[in-house]
């Protein structure tokens, strides 16, 4: 292929990824944003495949097919609730791949450099191994989080922002000694580097405590598209760098959107820790009362009455796959003339956009699911809220009690409403690890059970009865 025809197929590939982000910025165009990503990275692989300066096809097809294959298998077999893990570990060979591209292109650089073009071309090396390092590690350390194979609390080791900036003065230092070396001299400082480098993203990340993890992912993400455009600039691949931005700035741009919903600094965040993050458990008071629980029959009751329903849902509808269920009640309820809509917690469940993703695979329409800012205000006309599987998402003491561990986070203000229907299995916490004063209020009953079952119960009692339709969807 000419280099003519390689700079098109680049020049189409960016332009089909910047199509492919504004369609997933939208449900109903987020299929056809995931249609333009993988046409854009078809032809981007197979543009660099068939570039000039590629000859060694043997090696290109063994690293291609078995990534390929272990990738597509990875994909369809992860459950939904474990993406977040997936994502991170992707992150993480985003970070490793920067580091491998930045140590080989030292130590077998493509042109002999001079001048002012040799030191830029170390300090790319230098920069984008630094964060292929921090990616690496943090990504690594995200996963383990995620997984539980770690323990979520935030690590706060005594003086951390001080061995942080130690580890950043260290990496300076070293930065010196490696623009100093002639040849391949400055290997030693390069890895030394990649030592401290890989220290600061396991601090970084181990410090942020599990209820941040959201942050921390979108953060990771953006972090592996910088590596990736540092990849770029070592490679001279302008496809790359422009990839990389765009990766690198629509993850910082949703860690600020998630920094919001979870009422956290940006600037904490990108420097790790938040304080002292969330202690496991409660805030300084624990809620008092008695729960009322309920039964199917009764919701369904309730449900029939009611002239306005909103449903959140949170990680418990996505662990019991209830959201088929809770569509065919949505279907019925519609039918009949009653207003029903969906409010989501950016937040809600384990990965940005994961309530949406479960509604749309179960065909709720797109224009009754609305984000938690459009909604919010609408929960004291509301007749009955159903709460299925969502815990910290509606945590009144989030706005309440000061000294709560969330306390600050915007929630989905459901004890607002008339009624409130809280599906979960038991009186227990959610993923911060905070009690919920809604289960004991006055409004609220409790239907106990996983989601599913209980989804189904309502909706098998709600077919049986004959109410007749007053108006149509
Ligand atoms: P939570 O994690 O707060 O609560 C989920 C609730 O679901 C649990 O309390 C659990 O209660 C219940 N549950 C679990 N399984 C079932 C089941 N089979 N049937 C019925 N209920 C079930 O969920 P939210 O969605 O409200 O909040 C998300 C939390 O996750 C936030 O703290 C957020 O910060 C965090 N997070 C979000 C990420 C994101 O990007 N969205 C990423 C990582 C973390 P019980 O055991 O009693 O059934």
């Amino acid at each position: 292929m000419t280099n003519n025809l390689v700079t098109l197929a680049y020049i189409t590939a960016i332009v089909l990824f910047i199509l492919s982000l504004g369609g997933l910025s939208n449900q109903e165009t987020a299929k056809r944003g995931n249609l333009y990503g993988i046409v854009g990275m078809v032809l981007a692989i197979s543009a660099t495949a068939f570039s000039a300066g590629l000859t060694n096809y043997v090696a290109l097809v063994g690293v291609l097919v078995p990534g390929v294959v272990i990738g597509a298998l990875m994909a369809s077999r992860v459950e939904m609730t474990a993406m977040p893990e997936l994502v991170a570990m992707l992150h993480s060979f985003v970070g490793l791949a920067a580091v491998l591209v930045g140590v080989g292109n030292y130590l077998q650089p493509e042109a002999a450099l001079v001048g002012a073009e040799e030191t830029i071309h170390l300090l790319e090396i230098y920069i984008g191994v630094f964060i292929g390092a921090v990616t690496f590690t943090g990504s690594v350390v995200a996963f383990g989080k995620l997984k539980a194979i770690i323990s979520s609390k935030p690590l706060t080791l005594p003086g951390r922002h001080l061995l942080n900036i130690g580890l950043l003065v260290g990496t300076v230092a070293l930065g010196v000694v490696f623009m100093g070396a002639a040849g391949t001299a400055g290997l030693p400082a390069l890895l030394g580097m990649c030592g401290l480098a890989g220290l600061l993203g396991i601090h970084l990340v181990a410090a942020i405590g599990g209820a941040d993890m959201p942050v921390v992912i979108s953060m990771l993400n953006s972090y592996s598209g910088w590596a990736a455009a540092a990849a770029g600039f070592m490679l001279s691949n302008d496809l790359l760098i422009v990839t990389g931005a765009l990766v690198g700035s629509s993850g910082a741009i949703l860690s600020i959107i998630m920094c919001r919903a979870m009422n956290r600094s940006f600037l904490s965040v990108i420097l790790g820790g938040f304080g002292n993050a969330p202690a496991a458990k409660g805030g300084s008071s624990a809620p008092g009362g008695e729960a009322t629980s309920t039964t199917a029959a009764e919701t369904v009751e309730l449900l029939t009455q009611a002239n306005s329903v909103i449903i959140t849902p949170g990680y418990g509808m996505a662990v019991a796959q209830a959201q088929h269920a809770v569509a065919d009640i949505t279907k019925i309820l519609r039918d009949r003339g009653t207003q029903v809509r969906f409010g989501i917690h950016p937040v809600a469940g384990r990965l940005p956009g994961h309530m949406n993703v479960l509604l749309a695979e179960a065909n709720v329409p797109y224009d009754i699911v609305l984000e938690m800012d459009e909604i919010n205000e609408d929960f004291s006309e509301t007749d009955v809220v159903l709460v299925i599987g969502a815990n910290d998402t509606v945590n009144p003491s989030a706005l309440e009690d000061p000294t709560s561990p969330i306390a600050g986070m915007p929630v989905l203000e459901v004890w607002q409403a008339q009624n409130v229907v809280v599906m979960k299995r038991s009186l227990s916490v959610g993923y911060a690890g905070v009690d919920n004063p809604l289960f004991y209020k006055e409004n609220t009953q409790m239907l106990f059970g996983d989601a599913k079952a209980n989804v189904s119960a309502i909706l098998a009692e709600m077919q049986k009865s004959k109410v007749p339709a007053m108006a149509s969807a």
